[in-house]
């Protein structure tokens, strides 16, 4: 049978993984048979799935102080919910706590080794330390396990090109970024600066000097 909505949050995307089907924006569980029918499930309980929207809408805000309150509320409801941990992730990181921000992401990857976005958000950090190196190993293993049809994707695969092209392979960091600008990435000029890419409208400013 194919899951339509998230009986705790309402949510309508249902991943599937192996005998399972998870809901990507609260993180119940559904566990199936082989004939697919749903034999087991694990809701994330209301008041977690609350203080989780209202983290959201704090986010939005840019509350990111107040927004930590409530996830840590949520975080102790449910510690093993690795939706909570990858969003206090990216709250850390808002509020500059880098390393707390990169403890909750490799939390969020054990609870859960399909969070893709944990993995690609580390990479991004490594990134800013100019450790490329680092950085790569884990967009490789984050990005495969993104939908190339969520923009998260494009953006972890633009800010992936920025240590391609450190690493040494700046035409192949330039095609990445024209992919991910192809779909709907609008930070090109910002992304080729840090990846120390010429720009081609200076290139061609450049030419038309000549005649
Ligand atoms: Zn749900």
């Amino acid at each position: 049978m194919i899951l339509l909505k998230c009986e705790a949050c309402g949510g309508r995307e249902l991943k599937k993984i192996g005998n399972m089907y998870e809901c990507i924006y609260c993180d119940s569980k559904y566990i199936l048979d082989e004939n697919e029918k749903v034999v087991s499930k694990e809701l994330t309980e209301a008041k977690v799935i609350a203080l989780f929207e209202e983290s959201k809408r704090l986010h939005e805000a840019n509350k990111y102080a107040e927004e930590l309150e409530v996830l840590i509320k949520a975080y102790e409801m449910d510690e093993n919910n690795s939706k909570i941990m990858v969003n206090l992730g990216r709250c850390y990181r808002n509020l500059n706590m880098i390393d707390k921000a990169i403890e909750c992401y490799k939390k969020a990857i054990e609870l859960n080794p399909n969070e893709g976005t944990a993995y690609t958000n580390m990479g991004t950090i490594y990134t800013l330390r100019g450790d490329y190196k680092e950085a790569a190993q884990y967009y490789e293993k984050g990005l495969p396990i993104i939908d190339k049809a969520e923009f998260d994707y494009w953006l972890a695969y633009a800010n992936y090109a920025v240590s391609v092209a450190k690493l040494g392979n700046p035409g192949k960091a330039e095609a990445m970024i024209k992919e991910a600008e192809a779909h709907g990435y609008k930070n090109g000029a910002v992304i080729r600066k840090m990846a120390g890419i010429e720009s081609k409208s200076f290139g061609s400013k450049l030419k038309s000097l000549f005649s």
